[in-house]
């Protein structure tokens, strides 16, 4: 019988597990005041709360909900306030969102190499880097570059990861974005949210995802003299209200998988081919990564487990120096924008040609874990792999 079966539930990614009537007490309460415009009222929004709820959670002192997290990166680039052009330093392993937020905002993305854990490796920057963006990929809580004067971290995939310092994943560079997507931490279905500690970094950030404007709760947008063009990423109420909703169990979330992480740890194979993949103290523990021996043993290790309806995953699909939009300097526009600029840009910073990375995401696989299980059934989901990969 498979895991599932045993189980008598679907594993879903992470806060999906947490979805649940009795518990959408802020949804409610938007459709029984019947808003869902985030300036409908002169009062705190359910935006405004979850904007406020994530800072305290987070430490940032200032927060913006948008759309997703591309929109995020997004703002977070244009408020630099760039030429079009200008290079952003970004990770070799990451998703291609990324790379679409820098063309998107008319800027060259140039993928660098990371380190043995995926973490950009910052000795590779040039010594003029103006703009990079860090990726905590898979939880892992990567190092920041120094002396940048911007340093976006995307922590789509780390709400709630610490740092050895203290702080919190997207606190402490520039800017930090989060993505509520289906398949992160927390889920509504779409979702992003913005945080950086300056505060007219933030004014900007508002000013441009609201058309330019300097809207007040309450009123139709109003103009200030020094306006610029904007878009529109301001969220509604509905959404905001399931990420309210999200984060009253970030908590359960993040001790959930700390809890399965240490007793799938104990139940792994003694195997000299199959590794654990250390992680750090503050870590988000949404999987295990297993360092095995050979591709093959990867592809058959995926195989096994997913006859066993065991999710697992890779890297591959985030390697971006390989990606045809890179690989081809991909545009929808006639002259090629923004890669017409780049022609003598680096397409690419590594010391052997990835040949390193290439090795390691070879050899990389993730197992994730499973949040929302009471302890008795994380042993068993725990016993499950450590079966499917002693059959190896
Ligand atoms: C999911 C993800 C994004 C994009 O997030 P969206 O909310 O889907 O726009 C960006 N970067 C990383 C590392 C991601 O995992």
């Amino acid at each position: 019988m498979t895991l599932e079966k045993r189980l008598g539930h679907r594993v879903l990614p992470y806060g999906a597990n947490f979805l649940d009537w009795s518990d959408m007490t802020e949804l409610r309460h938007a459709v029984d005041h019947g808003i869902l415009f985030r300036y409908q009222t002169e009062t705190e929004s359910l935006a405004d709360r979850l904007e406020r709820t994530a800072g305290e959670a987070l430490g940032a002192g200032h927060v913006l909900a948008v759309h997703n997290c591309t929109e995020a990166l997004r703002l977070a680039l244009v408020s630099t306030r760039p030429k079009v052009g200008d290079i952003v330093h970004i990770s070799a392993i990451t998703f291609v969102a990324v790379a679409g937020a820098v063309l998107a905002t008319g800027l060259i993305p140039v993928p660098v190499d990371v380190d043995e854990n995926f973490a950009l490796d910052a000795s590779l920057l040039p010594e003029d880097a103006r703009r990079v963006i860090v990726a905590h990929m898979e939880g892992a809580v990567a190092p920041l570059p120094e002396g940048v004067p911007y340093v976006i971290e995307d922590a789509a995939q780390a709400l709630g990861g610490t740092f050895p310092d203290g702080r919190r994943t997207g606190t402490a560079g520039y800017a930090g974005t989060f993505s509520f997507h289906h398949n992160k931490i927390l889920t509504s279905g779409e979702g992003g949210l913005l945080v950086t500690n300056d505060r007219a970094a933030w004014e900007v950030m508002r000013c441009y995802h609201d058309h330019g404007s300097a809207r007040q709760h309450g009123r139709y947008p109003t103009w200030h003299d020094d306006a610029y063009y904007g878009e529109n990423f301001v969220t509604s109420e509905g959404i905001a209200a399931i990420q309210l909703q999200q984060f009253r169990h970030l908590d359960r979330v993040l001790s959930g998988l700390e809890r399965h992480y240490a007793i799938a740890v104990q139940e792994l194979p003694d195997r000299p081919d199959i590794a654990l993949l250390p992680r750090s103290a503050g870590d988000v523990k949404t999987s295990l990564r297993l360092r095995v021996a050979s591709r093959e043993l990867r592809d058959a290790a995926v195989a096994r487990l997913t006859e066993q309806s065991l999710a697992s995953w890779t890297f591959d699909k985030y390697f971006l120096p390989e990606h045809p939009v890179l690989t081809g300097r991909r545009s929808l526009y006639a002259d090629g924008f923004p890669w017409n600029l780049a022609a003598d840009q680096p397409r690419s910073l590594s010391r052997d040609g990835f040949a390193r990375t290439r090795s390691l995401l070879d050899r990389t696989l993730f197992v994730p874990l499973s949040p929302e299980l009471p302890e008795a059934e994380q042993v068993v989901a725990a016993k499950a792999l450590r079966k499917t990969l002693e059959t190896l």
